[in-house]
């Protein structure tokens, strides 16, 4: 029994990548699938910028300096990392990976150019891109967080138009206009892949 064990080739996780524009919902369906399929990890990425009233530390971001997150960088720590809205963000790579090996699959809820970048080093990873149903309805969900200037929700508006361009790379594109809808498409088609 125990050679058979060890003969065993261990499933290793899959990467899901949830992004798409500020605003478009992403941290809403990340928790609901968290709340929905509880085998799942969440990573939580690392950035220079600020917490809002609402964030806990070590939840939301691991919160740190520039000085510490570009050391991270230099020493490789990071998986993938991008600079946007003036500030750097990442995820951490030795937790990332040690739940891959351990077999769980883990969600990355990160931007469309860090999405990209792990794509192409782990083409096995599953790409979805949140889409909210309007520029308005964008406009709305960042106005009503409340943690941005008029003068941030317009930086953030024109990257999103970017990141919507790059929609046609990711495997799965999901129109969030109603939360239990998508997410119920989205663990359809983990169930899915799982599977194969
Ligand atoms: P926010 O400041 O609203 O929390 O996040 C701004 C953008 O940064 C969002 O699109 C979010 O998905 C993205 N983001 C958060 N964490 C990471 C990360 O670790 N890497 C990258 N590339 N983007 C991230």
């Amino acid at each position: 029994m125990e050679i058979i064990q060890s003969m065993e080739e261990k499933k290793q996780g899959k990467l899901i990548i949830i992004s798409g524009p500020s605003g478009a919902g992403k941290g809403t369906i990340c928790a609901e699938l968290m709340r929905l399929m509880p085998d799942l990890v969440l990573s939580c990425s690392v950035t220079t910028r600020a917490p809002r009233p609402t964030e806990r530390r070590d939840r939301s971001y691991f919160f740190v300096s520039e000085d510490t997150f570009l050391d991270m960088v230099r020493k490789n720590e990071l998986l993938e990392y991008d600079q946007h809205f003036e500030n750097y963000y990442g995820t951490p790579k030795k937790f990332v990976v040690d739940m891959l090996n351990f077999g769980k699959d883990v969600i990355l809820e990160i931007d469309v150019k860090g999405a990209l970048q792990v794509k192409q080093n782990y083409q096995d990873s599953i790409l979805f891109f949140i889409e909210a149903p309007s520029e308005q309805a964008l406009y709305e969900r960042l106005k009503k967080r409340g943690s941005e200037s008029e003068e941030k929700i317009q930086i953030r508006m024109a990257r999103n138009k970017l990141e919507l361009a790059q929609r046609y790379k990711y495997d799965y594109c999901i129109m969030n206009d109603d939360v239990d809808r998508a997410v119920a498409e989205i663990i359809e088609i983990l169930k899915e892949r799982r599977n194969k």
